[in-house]
């Protein structure tokens, strides 16, 4: 069964007496080359578990389960669970869980369905909540080697800039004290059904297996990253002693020139390492 194909996909919904889902991001994929390439650029391994966000009709799922070992898809639309019942059918290695992503336990979750395999995701995101389920993966405490996601496009150039870039962001920063982000490809409007106003693009993060920076206060460098963003416009000393009081403006002077950047300079000139180095030079 070719899931991209519109007819295939309009049948198995009429079927099952549902329609798309505005209110929960659905724009399913109709070119069958994106969730093949998806799925071979996601992971570099076979005997890995994938966790998969969103399935939809299942055509990446599909695509993931004839690679990898193991597939858990996690899927929010109770009315689509008898059509993935279906079309994964023939796929033992799939689990299709009915869930909302940003409520499930998920460490608990891949402690089921790993048995010590590596775990990776792969998703077509639903654009709505990209950002909090990104966070909610970095923060779940789970080891993945590696989140492959497709996003806006103009969120793609966001996670994966570099500091001192327009498209530089508070997420960005927090992006690399977990792993790097690469973009991998973008994916055309025309691809999706129904068609979204922007195009997508697909990115890959591969995790630190172990922490690259270990600032001394770990809340005080998320704060700091939170602060300097809030306030872009702001110098980095007035977006920081306007949202952190506790700190005085000497302090964070001293801190930033510190790290070699003039006491002029705007948070998003700022790494990753930056934020660290800022944290625990505010510390003494
Ligand atoms: N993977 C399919 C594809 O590529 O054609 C569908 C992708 S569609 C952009 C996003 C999918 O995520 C939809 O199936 C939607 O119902 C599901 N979804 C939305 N919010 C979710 C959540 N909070 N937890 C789990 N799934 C969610």
């Amino acid at each position: 069964m070719n899931l991209c194909n519109i007819n295939v996909i309009r049948s198995l919904m009429e079927d099952a007496g549902i329609s798309f889902r505005k209110e929960f991001g659905q724009n399913f994929l109709i070119n069958p080359m994106v969730p093949e390439d998806i799925a071979d650029m996601c992971c570099d391994r076979e005997d890995s578990l994938i966790v998969e966000i969103g399935p939809g009709v299942g055509c990446l799922t599909d695509a993931l389960a004839r690679r990898y070992e193991r597939v858990v898809a996690i899927e929010i639309d109770k009315g689509l669970i008898p059509v993935l019942e279906k079309t994964m059918a023939e796929h033992e290695n799939v689990t299709v869980i009915n869930a909302d992503v940003m409520e499930v336990d998920l460490a608990a979750l891949v402690e089921k369905y790993s048995e010590g395999r590596p775990v990776s995701v792969a998703a077509n995101l639903p654009y709505y909540i990209t950002t909090p389920i990104l966070m909610r993966l970095l923060e779940s405490g789970v080891r993945f080697s590696s989140i492959t996601v497709m996003v806006q496009n103009e969120v793609a150039a966001r996670l994966c800039s570099k500091a001192g870039s327009k498209d530089y962001g508070a997420i960005t920063a927090v992006l690399g004290y977990y792993g790097e982000t690469r973009r991998l490809f973008r994916v055309p409007a025309g691809c999706f059904l129904p068609a979204p106003k922007v195009d997508s693009a697909v990115i890959r993060i591969d995790l630190y297996s172990a922490p690259k920076y270990q600032p001394k206060d770990e809340k005080l460098f998320f704060s700091l990253i939170r602060a300097a963003f809030e306030m872009r416009r702001k110098t980095l000393v007035n977006a920081l002693s306007a949202k952190l009081p506790q700190l005085s403006k000497e302090a964070i002077t001293a801190a930033i020139v510190s790290l070699g950047h003039p006491e002029t300079v705007r948070g998003e000139r700022l790494s990753t390492e930056d934020f660290v180095r800022l944290a625990d030079a505010l510390i003494q």
